[in-house]
């Protein structure tokens, strides 16, 4: 985003706060606290069609956007890792939420990419370790990439998710915002990222126009509340800065007969490719064998009326997806609605019936920030990359 872009918005969030000037941090001063919040998967109309109280008083004590678009391609790590390096996905070089090794074959899921820093770190710093840089404590709770190490350094407390983990135990989520109070009063920790689960867990597994969904929209005001509750129990109010965002939306998957789905296998030979990535949503990326790379394409290409095929060299640069060096040479997308599966359609039961999808204009995030007085220099001269959080184009 340009800077312009940044200094006007910077505008728009002092005046929200009431015109409270912000004293310029030289960096030695001890600053206000930051605790971001991610809840997965939270659509920016999720608040639409469900009553959310707290959610509602934050936005009013502070600022919400009405929608900020993440970065392509709509997966949680991806995603996130824009959000706390502020770089595009071909700068940070987290492709996808799978990790990979075309000469091994091997995947390794999401879970299991999170304590390998080989996956992480490529050259770009996450605000935990800008923020530790410039001597002041930061955490991750959850939140992906806060296993790994960065340059050699590590999140100075970080807790990754196990394997297994409930998504949607209410009374864990308290727990673990106690957790977070107690970093913040009894250890000082300046910078906190905190990540659930929830919605997208819900969403991938009854859809998101289901009861379910809101159900689990009400829980996510609940613990809101909860937390505004435990900020003013801490005397946390006039020191912490909270933003509450999110990495991406989901769109409900249209299924045959309603429409053709779109099936890889109708079109080309798998044994023609050495390594795929698809039947992970709307997004899908192949490495052809070397004398079949031509022969893939050109079936691909034309193969399907939702279906878009790229050569990597060909992809839109407004993506800012293609360029890194993990992006295989073929890419693949469907339009809002539809997964790009290989062999069978892999959303074969009632239930799964959403999909993260692809493509930018599907998604959108709810983000507020209030709570507190902004400081907009807490995190020091990496501050537009935080701030690239706020508005609705990151
Ligand atoms: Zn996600």
């Amino acid at each position: 985003m340009n800077i312009q872009k940044v200094l006007a918005l910077n505008a728009i969030l002092l005046t929200a706060v009431g015109g409270h000037p912000v004293a310029h941090n030289d960096g030695k001063a001890k600053g206000h606290k930051l605790l971001l919040i991610s809840f997965d998967g939270f659509r920016w109309d999720y608040d639409q069609d469900v009553e959310t109280p707290n959610l509602d008083n934050l936005a009013k004590e502070g600022v919400k956007a009405k929608y900020i678009t993440p970065p392509f391609v709509t997966m949680t790590s991806p995603s996130h890792f824009t959000t706390i390096t502020g770089r595009w996905i071909e700068d940070h070089g987290v492709i996808h939420n799978m990790m990979f090794n075309t000469d091994t074959l091997r995947k390794y899921s999401y879970k299991e990419t999170q304590n390998k820093t080989e996956w992480w770190d490529n050259g770009v710093l996450p605000l935990w370790i800008t923020a530790q840089n410039q001597g002041k404590k930061a955490a991750s709770f959850h939140y992906p990439g806060g296993g790994g190490n960065f340059s050699g350094q590590p999140v100075s407390r970080s807790l990754v998710e196990a394997f297994g983990h409930p998504d949607s135990n209410e009374t864990e989520w308290r727990e673990n915002i106690d957790i977070v109070m107690n970093w913040f009063t009894k250890e000082d920790f300046d910078f906190v990222t905190l990540y659930y689960g929830e919605p997208d867990n819900t969403g991938h597994k009854f859809g998101p126009e289901t009861k379910e969904r809101k159900e689990i929209v009400r829980q996510i005001d609940r613990t809101v509340g909860y937390l505004l509750e435990v900020i003013e129990k801490h005397h946390l109010k006039d020191i912490l800065n909270v933003i509450i965002t999110s990495d991406h939306g989901m769109t409900t998957v249209k299924k045959s007969p309603e429409v053709e789905e779109i099936l890889l296998a109708n079109y080309i030979k798998f044994a023609d490719l050495k390594f795929d990535i698809i039947d992970y949503g709307g997004f899908g990326m192949i490495l052809p064998k070397p004398e079949k790379e031509e022969e893939v394409y050109q079936a691909l290409k034309n193969a399907h009326p939702h279906l878009k095929v790229f050569r990597k060299e060909e992809f839109p640069e407004h993506f800012h997806y293609a360029k890194h060096g993990r992006v295989l040479p073929i890419l693949l997308y469907g339009d809002l609605g539809y997964s790009v599966n290989g062999g069978v359609t892999v959303c074969t039961c009632a239930c799964a019936k959403s999909s993260e999808n692809g493509i930018a204009h599907n998604v959108g995030l709810v983000s507020y920030l209030g709570s507190a007085k902004l400081e907009l220099e807490l995190l020091g001269t990496d501050q537009h990359a935080y701030i690239c959080i706020i508005p609705v184009e990151q």
